[in-house]
């Protein structure tokens, strides 16, 4: 565990970004932690004044001031929680207004590596989980121990003007309960820390059992039943771990709330002596007891409470700090800025391997495109393909090699420049619950596009009938995310992402297997159609399934990480190689 205490981490703190609220809740601790010391003062006084009216039998004016500063101090007492609770439903409203975007605007703006690969996306979607709740817990839980040092220090200095060792006694007894707390804080972080690995287990086993997307293979398979075996298992698992950690602080609680009580009765009986000697008055020593109490009931559990919570917050803010840190990509949030004129793609011994990893997934690739053109890569799965698209669409930058656009290192592009080359429709495209007309529009966000283009295209790729069959046409929001939302079969949904990649006016169009719902007939049909609509562009078409390349201008053959054949259709198959082989072995499939 980092040693170091990670709080100020002054560029997020929310105090930034809630400033009044959270300054409003730091008076209000220094308030009600000053008036719990007032009230022994307060109460003292009032009894002291009863007492005096009994034995005077006559009422004045004092009881009255007495009993007007007491019930002053109650309704502090009573109101100060109460306001507490509402400035921190404001402040996490302030929070989500304010700090949130702030997080996202950061997320957003991250490289490509930190969300693709699994450290870092962890750490984000640690982040991004109830963040303003836990920033709110940290700061409380240092109010609380705000409040308690000003009774402890409060109530310390009432003693020790009447009995200066009652109040050494109550100091010693606090040390050991400060440092006990710490440890039993680690010790609940480390059993939260255990739990959190079976329960993200069951509640990815609980996706699965219930979720639509497992929907066909849950049935296919009839895996329900030993998935719910393995579920209930992870979950005893971490209910066990839980239930441990919860014995554990109960006993504690128990444990520290003896102790405390014997140390209050200690101290109580050391203020007899002063008390029957006139040094401290009846309503003092009443009022005191009461405090004493009160105080080391609160330093027993009060103390372990909020110290576990600054333990384990400081690992939320260790990783907040990292997450800061990660670093960002400039211009990752401007938007596209499509180039005039691309004459030519080079990749120049290009090899490449994923950060993280020592296996190079392209090994020195060289090849050449042509505006105008259309080029098929091809190759198995795990070839390097995917790879190819992802350096040329500026997801990696630090490869070996050069990729030249129109003779310009593509790394010297501005990022705008860079989006403003592609357009694309990846395997995993995106199923956008928003309208047909919106999931076509963010196709283009710099320009308007025209019902007319909308529906030309939504003709060509036959979903015309489609969108007449919904209630509110082009106006029906997709997906089952929202109530009212509707949705499309798997091939529709892709036709859809390619309307809106051709919606872009970007010369390099490029698709990469996006087309696993269609057969591979379909398949080779909507690449057709794609290549045809490019008209004069540049297009670059993926998949391991090659029906499609019979019309490329030229095909470029991957095969782990090198170029191993390049030509046209017929000059690849009469060269008898790896793609005459693949080809004649998916034949079949076209017939
Ligand atoms: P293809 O598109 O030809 O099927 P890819 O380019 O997707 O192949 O993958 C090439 C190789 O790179 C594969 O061995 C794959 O496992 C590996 N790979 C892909 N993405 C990553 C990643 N993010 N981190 C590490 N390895 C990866």
């Amino acid at each position: 565990m980092n040693k170091k205490i990670n709080f100020f981490v002054f560029q997020d703190l929310p105090l930034k970004y809630a400033p009044a609220v959270n300054v409003w809740m730091f008076v209000l601790t220094l308030v009600s932690g000053i008036c719990s010391v007032l009230q022994v003062y307060v109460v003292s006084d009032f009894i002291d004044a009863a007492l005096q009216t009994v034995k005077k039998a006559t009422l004045d004016f004092h009881l009255f001031f007495a009993l007007f500063l007491l019930m002053l101090t109650v309704a502090i007492d009573w109101l100060a929680p109460r306001i507490q609770v509402i400035l921190r439903q404001k402040s996490e409203l302030r929070l989500l207004e304010n700090y949130r975007p702030a997080l996202l605007k950061k997320c957003a703006g991250l490289e490509y590596t930190h969300v693709e690969q699994g450290k870092s996306h962890d750490l984000i979607s640690r982040i991004l989980k109830e963040t303003e709740k836990k920033w709110l817990d940290i700061y409380q839980a240092m109010l609380a121990l705000l409040k308690i040092l000003i009774s402890i220090v409060g109530i310390l200095f009432v003693i020790a003007g009447y009995v200066w060792w009652a109040a050494v006694l109550i100091l010693l007894f606090s040390v050991p309960l400060f440092v006990y707390s710490i440890k039993s804080g680690k010790k609940n972080y480390q059993a939260k820390r255990d739990t959190s690995i079976y329960s993200r287990k069951y509640w990815y086993l609980d996706h699965v059992l219930n979720s639509r997307e497992c929907l066909n293979e849950r049935k296919l398979f009839g895996y329900s039943d030993k998935i719910n075996k393995k579920y209930a298992d992870t979950y005893y698992e971490a209910f066990w771990i839980e239930t441990k950690t919860q014995i554990y602080w109960a006993l504690k609680t128990k444990i520290s709330g003896g102790l405390s009580s014997v140390a209050a009765l200690l101290i109580v009986i050391t203020l007899i002596q002063p008390t029957l000697a006139g040094k401290i008055s009846i309503g003092l020593f009443i009022s005191l007891v009461n405090a004493i109490f009160l105080l080391t009931s609160q330093m027993s559990w009060g103390l372990s409470r909020n110290i576990d919570t600054l333990v384990t917050g400081n690992e939320f803010c260790k990783d907040m700090r990292e997450f800061w840190q990660l670093s960002e990509e400039d211009g990752v949030l401007e938007l596209p800025q499509y180039m005039e004129n691309i004459e030519k793609i080079e990749f120049r011994n290009v090899t490449f391997r994923y950060p993280g990893t020592d296996f190079y997934v392209l090994k020195n690739i060289s090849f050449t495109m042509n505006m105008g053109k259309n080029y098929a890569l091809v190759g198995s799965n795990g070839a390097g393909k995917t790879t190819v698209v992802k350096l040329l669409t500026g997801l990696y930058t630090d490869y070996a090699g050069e990729i030249m656009i129109n003779g310009k290192e593509l790394r010297e592009y501005t990022k705008a420049e860079q989006k403003g080359m592609f357009s694309a429709v990846y395997q995993d495209f995106v199923q956008h619950a928003l309208t047909f007309r919106e999931n076509c529009e963010i196709g283009d966000l710099c320009n308007a596009v025209s019902q007319e283009r909308i529906e030309e295209l939504f003709k060509q790729f036959e979903l015309t009938d489609t969108v007449e069959n919904f209630p509110d046409g082009y106006d029906t929001l997709l997906g089952k995310t929202r109530e009212g939302g509707l949705d499309l079969s798997g091939g529709q949904w892709q036709k859809l992402a390619m309307v809106r990649a051709l919606l872009r006016p970007a010369k390099i169009r490029i698709l990469d297997e996006p087309t696993a719902s269609l057969d591979p007939k379909m398949e080779s049909e909507v690449y057709q159609l794609f290549q045809q609509l490019a008209g004069g562009k540049l297009t670059i078409l993926i998949s391991h399934r090659l029906g499609f390349a019979k019309l490329a201008d030229e095909i470029i053959v991957f095969d782990d990480g090198v170029i191993c054949e390049q030509g046209d259709f017929a000059k690849l198959m009469k060269k008898n190689g790896l793609f005459c082989k693949m080809f004649e072995e998916q034949r079949s499939w076209y017939e």
